[in-house]
């Protein structure tokens, strides 16, 4: 079974909930750069100063200051035996960089997680309320949407042409049935 796992999807696919879940079940460390760059900004460190407007307004924050974070969280010995990358890799240039500097750590299998958009759209508003994160609002969904499709969906074909396979997943339904699915996805590895 692939212990080095990335978990692909659009905002809103409930990537970070099953990952969690995941991570717990595999025994490897969750390494989501949302929540480690929310941290940056809520402890207002030089990233979370850099990267705070950029999250606000649904963009991406500069690669080297990611591959950077992430270099340095795989670098640690818990990720060592395994991990879950969720939101990062989020465009070539990343999986590029991943794939190049940091020796021992390449991806074996990806998960792609699927919504549609509609429904995408409707959690993520949910979330703002509940949640109040700030890149929850209206316009920052949208945008966050697009910048999935146009830098981070292309990933979908990348990975498989460079021959690790990607699994895809129904995220619609509850969240012990699309976890379900995901540990009969990983079986098959
Ligand atoms: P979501 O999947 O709901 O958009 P995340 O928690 O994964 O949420 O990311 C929130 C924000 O953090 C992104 O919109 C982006 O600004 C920033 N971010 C997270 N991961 C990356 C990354 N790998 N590269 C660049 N920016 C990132």
């Amino acid at each position: 079974m692939g212990r080095r796992v990335l978990f692909l999807g659009p905002p809103g696919a409930g990537k970070g909930t099953q990952a969690t879940l995941l991570a717990r079940a595999l025994g490897v460390p969750h390494i989501s750069t949302g929540v480690m760059l929310r941290e940056a900004v809520a402890e207002g460190t030089d990233l979370g100063n850099q990267a705070g407007v950029l999250m606000a307004a649904g963009d991406l924050v500069p690669d080297e200051l990611v591959v950077a974070m992430v270099a340095e969280r795989l670098s640690r010995s818990d990720a060592a035996c395994g991990f879950l990358l969720d939101g990062f890799p989020r465009n070539i240039e990343q999986a590029d960089a991943l794939d190049n500097s940091v020796d021992g750590h390449a991806i074996e299998v990806v998960l792609l997680l699927t919504v549609v958009e509609d429904e995408l759209v409707r959690r993520l508003l949910k979330r703002a309320v509940e949640d109040g994160r700030d890149d929850d609002n209206e316009d920052t969904i949208r945008r966050r949407l697009e910048v999935y499709r146009s830098e981070t969906e292309p990933l979908v074909e990348h990975y498989p042409l460079h021959g690790v396979p990607i699994r895809r997943i129904d995220g619609l339904g509850t969240v012990e049935e699309v976890f379900a699915r995901v540990v009969m996805a990983l079986a098959h590895e």
